[in-house]
């Protein structure tokens, strides 16, 4: 794979070369009545992949979209790489925005463009990329993904899995510090989930890029994680390595869990 293309350590340095990254204080989220994040804190630390696992339901998917800017808080503070994300004016926003990329369950790639144009128009539009820059990077990164063949198809041209793989591309165009991936593999036939996984586990292997997931795919976590946390009513019952989370898990809920879903 073309290390180029991805984020790269001397070009996008970590904040402070460790440290976290990402930094929810007293993080709360309510729709109507219902309280899906109480004063919720955690934090991620650069370059390490953290998995959120626990029951439909119980908030993960809400925390990537606090992270997106998709949604906003009720109450608390985020901050990325040191700036705030919340509570925070537009233009602040859209700073640190740049910083996050995310994949989601749907792909949501837009169908009227080509999938070059998918992956140059963030680039050229939001980080001032010149056309022919933008584009070199695209098909670095189609390459990288295993569609340089692709790139003039639209997206309802191909497969789910190939449409998870451009929307892939398209994160990676930004060279985001952080990816979000927000159950990527749940839309997607069978039998395209492995190839869209290897290239994940691929990024996460070859990058420093900071990870930050929800998935039902526990092999997968477990491949990837340095850290597992385990949700449940909006709170963090248990964090730890993959291997504690998975063969040791303390708690009788993560048991449950685990029991129902491996
Ligand atoms: P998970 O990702 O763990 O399955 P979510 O974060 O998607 O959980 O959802 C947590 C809770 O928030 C659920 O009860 C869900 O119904 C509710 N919820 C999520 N998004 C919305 C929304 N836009 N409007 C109202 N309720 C929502």
């Amino acid at each position: 794979m073309p290390t180029d293309t991805l984020p790269n350590p001397e070009k996008n340095p970590p904040a402070e070369n460790s440290g976290e990254l990402i930094r929810l204080e007293q993080v709360t989220k309510r729709f109507g009545d219902n309280t899906v994040l109480d004063h919720l804190d955690f934090s991620v630390d650069a370059g390490k992949h953290v998995t959120l696992i626990g029951p439909s339901g119980s908030g993960k998917t809400t925390i990537l979209r606090l992270l997106m800017t998709l949604l906003k808080p009720d109450e608390g503070r985020i901050t990325v790489d040191g700036q705030q994300l919340f509570p925070a004016s537009d233009k602040e926003v859209r700073e640190v925005r740049k910083q996050i990329g995310m994949v989601f369950q749907q792909f949501n790639l837009f169908p009227n463009m080509t999938v070059l144009r998918n992956i140059t128009e963030a680039p050229v539009t939001v980080l001032g990329l010149s056309r022919d820059e933008a584009v070199e990077r695209a098909r670095e990164l189609l390459d990288m993904v295993g569609l340089a063949e692709k790139a003039d198809a639209h997206p309802a041209q191909l497969s789910g899995g190939q449409q998870q793989r451009v929307a892939i591309a398209r994160a990676l165009a930004m060279r985001p510090k952080v990816l979000l991936l927000d159950e990527v593999t749940s839309a997607l036939d069978p039998e395209l989930v492995a190839g869209v996984l290897d290239l994940l586990r691929d990024i996460a292997r070859s990058t420093d890029i900071t990870m930050l997931c929800v998935t039902h795919e526990m092999n997968f976590a477990r491949d990837i994680s340095d850290q597992v946390l385990m949700f449940d009513s909006g709170r963090v019952i248990e964090a730890g390595t993959p291997e504690k989370i998975f063969s040791e898990p303390e708690h009788d809920r993560t048991r449950e869990f685990l029991s129902a879903v491996l």
